[in-house]
């Protein structure tokens, strides 16, 4: 509304004596006013009581000055004390939400999938295993064959494993004399399976000296116009391979979360804190494990910093993501135990009912940042865990503090998380979700069943009673609608979040998360009407697309 210095009373002008300033003084009115800032910053918006705790539907950020591209908003943030991530996103530990599939796709977009325990130990290795061979530079422990080997056998190996480049040495190990090597091609058609592979291998080999850099052997690799690239020592014994295909997923995927010597994709698996985890954590380091979540609801207890310090000492090159945590008290004793990372939430999860049933937890927002604030004093980095509906609450869980967010049910109908689509009752295309501390999830793990297409079947303990007599659910189980890849996913969640921060003025996740705390960024409380406003109301009907 413009200011006006008349009103109109009963049809007759009345002067009014409001003093009308130079539109050229804005600026300067507003540096003068700096203390009454518009809108609210962080501390006055959480810690008035009469609001209580808040969730993140409850407030709304107040928009900045636009003085860049959306493109250039940088989302890179920590999700240890060191490792960085491109994206801020990871996918949760949940039996229909993170086996292998979504841990290479989410690594492969520059966030990270944590790979579900409710499996056996050398499932849940052979997943991590995978994840690992998914991508690299040098193949520093390539599958070798040796002239023993038949083409029978190679077939066999192309399958258990998923390609079919292998190098033939004398003794069909590494480091032993390179013979020859086989592709796909050489085998798909050969009549005769007894047949030894160096029938069918090609024995004119370009190969590159041991001592190469990655990026020298890569411009080999792209003239040599072949698949695979061995390196050798100067004796010809084979030392590692390159394979074509990754410089194409490394084109393809410029984000990916990556570990710089390796270029392997970072692997992050969950597991629980009971004597057997010892076990199947020592089955996840072998299989290349790179950061392990210690799964709990509950954070804070003398068994979980036990397992912080076991690990810290036994796995010193592990990075520990400890939790979870909804108090500073809870993040305090975990931090001290050495945790490198934290994940927050209880009972915030779109599963689950643990606030309602066991009367314990804390609204999301209001967690977050009690604890991010806190564990920030420590550089360690957070996780805001639960909760995350859209793109906005992604925004919300940052500007409260978390370094990145963890997604379960928004990721769960997506193509890349276990199990199949199929059409509910009302003809809609939906995926199961059901949340860990489920009955259903529960009962699998006593029974040794699993989702279906998932490889859930032996125990994990995050939920269970201690007991076990008697299961008390924490969650529930039911189905989100079909989403697609997370391929397309993703990328809209990420412009999405380059927008948001476009409109509040930051150019990176790392300035949103200074500026809340200087004060700059300000904030909006909303009251229930204000939330009717803020959605869709009105219309007679609608279709929501979120991205095309
Ligand atoms: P291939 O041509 O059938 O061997 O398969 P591709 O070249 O399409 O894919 C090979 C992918 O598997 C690459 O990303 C490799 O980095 C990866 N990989 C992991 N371990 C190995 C290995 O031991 N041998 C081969 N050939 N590839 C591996
Ligand atoms: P940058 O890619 O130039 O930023 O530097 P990097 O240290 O990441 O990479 C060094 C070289 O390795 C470059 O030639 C990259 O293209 C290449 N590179 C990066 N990731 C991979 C990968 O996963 N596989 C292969 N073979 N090369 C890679
Ligand atoms: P969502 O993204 O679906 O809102 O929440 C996912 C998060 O919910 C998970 O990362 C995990 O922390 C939490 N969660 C998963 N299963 C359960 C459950 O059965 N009960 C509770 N309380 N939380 C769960």
């Amino acid at each position: 509304m413009p200011i006006a210095n008349g009103d109109v009373a009963n049809g007759t002008p009345v002067s009014r004596k409001v003093e009308v300033l130079d539109h050229c003084k804005a600026l300067q009115v507003l540096e003068s006013a700096y203390e009454s800032r518009d809108g609210l910053d962080i501390t006055s918006l959480l810690n008035s009581k009469e609001n209580g705790a808040l969730t993140y539907n409850d407030f709304l950020v107040l928009p900045g000055y636009i003085g860049f591209a959306a493109s250039e908003v940088a989302l890179d943030s920590p999700v240890t004390k060191r490792i960085s991530l491109k994206t801020p996103l990871l996918s949760s530990p949940m039996d229909t939400v993170t086996e292998e599939s979504m841990a290479i796709h989410m690594a492969l977009l520059g966030g990270l999938g944590v790979i579900h325990h409710n499996c056996s130990a050398d499932e849940q290795a052979d997943m991590v295993r995978k994840v690992k061979r998914y991508e690299n530079g040098f193949i520093s422990d390539p599958i070798v064959l040796s002239p023993k080997t038949t083409v029978g056998e190679a077939k066999e190996l192309k399958e258990k494993w998923g390609f079919g480049g292998f190098p033939v040495t004398e003794n069909g190990q590494l480091h032993s004399k390179l013979i020859g090597i086989i592709t796909t091609r050489d085998i798909q058609f050969h009549p005769n399976a007894d047949d030894s592979v160096t029938e069918v291998m090609s024995k004119d080999l370009i190969t590159a000296p041991s001592g190469t850099t990655l990026a020298e052997a890569n411009d080999v690799l792209r003239k040599s116009r072949k698949g695979k690239l061995p390196i050798v020592d100067a004796e010809g014994n084979l030392v590692s391979l390159l394979s074509r295909s990754d410089l194409l997923k490394n084109l393809n995927f410029p984000l990916a979360s990556k570990l710089p010597h390796s270029k392997q994709l970072i692997a992050a698996a969950a597991i629980g804190t009971r004597p057997d985890d010892r076990n199947r954590l020592q089955k996840l380091v072998d299989a290349g494990l790179d950061v392990v979540v210690l799964d709990s609801s509950q954070g804070n207890s003398m068994y979980q910093i036990d397992m912080v310090k076991y690990i810290k000492e036994k796995y010193p090159q592990l990075d520990i993501i400890a939790g979870n945590v909804v108090t500073r008290e809870q993040a305090a004793n975990l931090i001290a135990a050495g945790a490198d990372g934290l994940r927050i939430g209880m009972g915030s999860g779109s599963a689950c009912i643990t606030q309602e049933v066991m009367a314990v937890g804390r609204p999301q927002a209001t967690a977050v940042h009690a604890v991010a604030s806190f564990a920030a004093k420590f550089g360690v980095p957070c996780i805001a865990d639960g909760g995350i509906q859209n793109v906005g609450h992604i925004v919300k869980g940052i500007a409260m503090g978390a370094s990145t967010v963890m997604m379960g049910g928004l990721l769960a109908g997506t193509t890349e998380s276990p199990g199949q689509s199929y059409i509910n009752r009302e003809g809609k295309l939906v995926k199961a979700y059901r949340g860990m501390g489920s009955i259903d999830a529960m009962e699998d793990k006593k029974a040794g069943g699993g989702v279906k297409n998932s490889k859930t079947n032996a125990g994990t303990a995050r939920y269970f009673s201690e007991s076990d007599r008697l299961l008390v659910a924490q969650g529930v189980s039911g189905s989100v609608l079909d989403r697609g890849s997370v391929t397309k996913f993703v990328p809209y969640l990420l412009a999405g979040l380059q927008h948001s921060m476009q409109d509040i003025g930051v150019k990176s996740l790392v300035e949103l998360r200074d500026e809340v705390n200087s004060g700059k960024v300000r904030f909006e409380l909303r009251t229930v009407s204000a939330q009717a406003e803020g959605n869709v109301h009105g219309l007679d009907s609608f279709e929501k697309k979120l991205y095309s």
